[in-house]
């Protein structure tokens, strides 16, 4: 009795002892923090961190510890210093609101931040709002969605990406945000790894930071045209590693992958049975070639989708899930937790608008990119021509630009644009947004012209 004693006295020395070096590398963290904010670095140090990866399983080998388990341990460590580190970034968002508290104070804004088409949703909605109380779409129901809804879907997606798409591979949700979100905090686990490539929407690393969840951030340039290389993404996969996060058409850049890096990437998933969560909600604004993640018929890839900028819906709330039926369980389990179901007339609605003829609304943005494309090329930015997507992500060459005072300093001119520095370590970046009639792109773009030579 006494022996067990002892060693529960030891073990709460141990795990003491542990609490008060936690609390010396949080104020080292924090430190650091102050330093890199000071001098401008990002939050993260993939270099660094991966040394000291090294070191770590170096030292399990050495003293006889179970690698998986320490480098989970280690996983959350990193995370808690990006959490101290992490100030308030600003990102597309928080100009947006911005924008709109000037606007309630009666400054005029040209909205080039957000990605919300100004179109508004196909006529047939209008007609499904007012019919849908007749029609009794009113109560609660399934989790993952109502069954002539997820059929409609399933019929849909199967005619338009050439696949073979059942209901039961269906969820749908308020948003393709919350696919996201149930599909990576159902899928992995608190000290899990998940590779995301950078230059990307914000959400994908702040779903995991909420979870726990290690982010391995691939870096990606314009001049390598915005693809990753495989040769990275292969030496950031380890044994904690569970899924890769992709996004084309992207956001913000508008890259497609060449067929051949896509597939690629695929290979490299299936051996090494990573979750490949494709967010292809731009799908409906390729102008290039674009094959959707489900041609690959991979069992552990989970697709979202969404009405938001398709049918110009981000009000409406809703979007959906593709994925085997054993992903979707999972994710109906979250779902049905946190919302019970989707609101039963919303969905109808959506149901309604697949029926609408939307390629209009390709044609309009596509116009839309073509005339920032122009006018970005005539104030000499450097920028790959989007392959799709509602974005043109541009680098600004003037010495010490910094994307966030620009984004601030816009405003005041009346111009809202997004700074590079929420999409990843892109501080001389501005994402540009065609979402916009062409004249208020080229007034916009005009402002923006007039703003940099004024600080030339
Ligand atoms: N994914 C990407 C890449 C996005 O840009 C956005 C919204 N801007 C979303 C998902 C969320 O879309 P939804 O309105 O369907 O939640």
């Amino acid at each position: 009795m006494s022996d067990i004693n002892d060693l529960r006295n030891q073990m709460d020395e141990v795990t003491l002892e542990m609490i008060k070096l936690l609390k010396t590398r949080t104020d080292i963290a924090k430190e650091i923090g102050e330093i890199k904010k000071n001098i401008g670095k990002g939050v993260t140090d993939e270099l660094r961190e991966d040394n000291l990866r090294r070191k770590v399983i170096s030292l399990c080998i050495d003293i006889g510890l179970d690698e998986t388990i320490a480098t989970k341990f280690f996983n959350f460590l990193l995370n808690e210093s990006v959490k101290v580190q992490s100030t308030n970034k600003q990102t597309h968002l928080s100009i947006f609101l911005k924008a709109k508290s000037l606007e309630q104070k009666g400054k005029k804004i040209i909205h080039m931040e957000v990605g919300e088409p100004d179109f508004l949703p196909p006529s047939i909605v209008k007609n499904a709002l007012e019919e849908v109380f007749d029609k009794g779409f009113l109560k609660y129901g399934q989790a993952r969605g109502m069954p002539i809804f997820r059929e409609a879907l399933a019929r849909y997606v199967s005619k338009k990406f050439n696949s073979d798409v059942t209901q039961d591979n269906i969820i749908v949700s308020p948003g393709a945000r919350f696919s996201i979100f149930t599909a990576i905090t159902t899928l992995l686990n608190p000290g899990d790894e998940m590779i995301i490539i950078e230059p990307a929407w914000p959400a994908y690393k702040d779903c995991a930071l909420h979870s726990g969840i290690k982010v391995r951030t691939i870096n990606t340039t314009l001049e390598e045209k915005w693809e990753p290389s495989l040769e990275k993404i292969e030496n950031a996969i380890n044994s904690n590693t569970k899924m890769i996060v992709l996004n084309y058409p992207n956001n913000p850049t508008g890259k497609i992958l060449p067929e051949k890096l896509q597939d690629d990437i695929i290979n490299l998933a299936r051996k090494n049975d990573l979750y490949v969560l494709s967010d292809e909600i731009y799908s409906h604004y390729a102008k290039n070639n674009w094959k959707s993640i489900l041609s690959y018929n991979y069992k552990k890839s989970i697709i979202t989708q969404s009405f938001s900028k398709s049918h110009a819906m981000t009000g409406f709330r809703i979007g959906y899930g593709i994925a085997d039926t054993k992903i979707i369980e999972k994710m109906a389990k979250l779902e049905a937790l946190c919302l019970t179901n989707v609101s039963e007339p919303i969905q109808y609605i959506a149901m309604k608008a697949l029926e609408a003829d939307i390629s209009n609304n390709t044609n309009t943005v596509q116009d839309r990119l073509d005339v920032l494309t122009q006018k970005t090329k005539e104030m000499g930015l450097d920028f790959v021509i989007p392959d799709g997507a509602m974005y043109l992500f541009a680098r600004v060459n003037q010495k010490g630009f910094d994307g966030v005072e620009f984004a601030n300093s816009a405003l005041e001119k009346g111009l809202a644009i997004a700074p590079g520095d929420g999409f990843g370590n892109y501080k001389n970046f501005i994402r540009i947004s065609a979402c916009q009639d062409k004249k208020t792109l080229i007034e916009g773009m005009n402002i923006l012209n007039d703003i940099m030579s004024e600080n030339q």
